[in-house]
């Protein structure tokens, strides 16, 4: 069986991450945790691109749209469309303007439930209500209304992997396998070890 501490997760710090100076500060906090960096690059990529990487899961348009609308019911609020699918294209739309308006920073993170911790530390979708503590609770304040109102795409500093299905299409969608680095990082003695007795006799 493969133990938990070699699951990865793909993270991007998308264009608004990287202007708002961001960079050190969302690596610090996936960094802090334990996780360890197993590749990383600045990359600008096209539209064609975005495209592909958010129809690898033939799923996400669907739970992308019903995520919106049940973000405006949820508020007492009404979305101009109600069909998830029609919703989810216009929203993919808006991500191709918004990951090719400048460089992003692409990351492979490795470690214990790596894609449920680094989405834990990452905050909800919509900033507005994320979690205090969390990167999109901390540094953003975006909304679904003000963005779709204004036509674009939710800022919400990152992209991190939805699942351990996910991470595994996404991963490969970004790098290469000769892009990944696999070594041992100190702190995984005391993270991993079944025995940690560093007494000495
Ligand atoms: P994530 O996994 O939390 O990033 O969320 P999704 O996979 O559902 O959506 C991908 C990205 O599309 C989000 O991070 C936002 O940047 C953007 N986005 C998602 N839903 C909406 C929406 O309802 N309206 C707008 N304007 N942007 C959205
Ligand atoms: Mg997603």
């Amino acid at each position: 069986m493969n133990h938990p501490k070699n699951e990865s997760t793909l993270v991007l710090i998308k264009p608004d991450g990287v202007q708002r100076s961001l960079i050190g500060e969302i690596i610090g906090r996936y960094e802090r945790v334990g996780l360890k960096l197993i590749a990383m690059k600045m990359i600008v990529v096209t539209r064609e691109f975005i495209e592909e990487f958010y129809t690898l899961d033939p799923e996400w348009k669907l739970k992308t749209g019903e995520k919106n609308l049940k973000a405006y019911k949820d508020k007492g609020l009404t979305n101009t469309h109600n069909d998830p699918i029609e919703v989810a294209s216009f929203i993919l739309e808006k991500l191709k303007i918004y990951y090719t308006s400048g460089p992003i920073v692409a990351m492979v993170w490795e470690g214990a439930h790596a894609v449920a911790v680094v989405r834990k530390l990452t905050g909800s979708t919509e900033p507005v209500m994320s979690d205090v503590g969390t990167i999109r609770g901390d540094f953003v304040l975006d909304s679904y209304k003000m963005a779709d109102d204004d036509l674009r795409s939710i800022r919400n500093l990152v992209h991190a992997s939805g699942s351990v299905k996910e991470a595994e299409a996404e991963v490969g969608h970004w790098f290469s396998e000769q892009e990944i680095i696999k070594y041992r990082h100190v702190q995984e003695k005391i993270l991993y070890d079944v025995n940690i007795d560093g007494i000495e006799e």
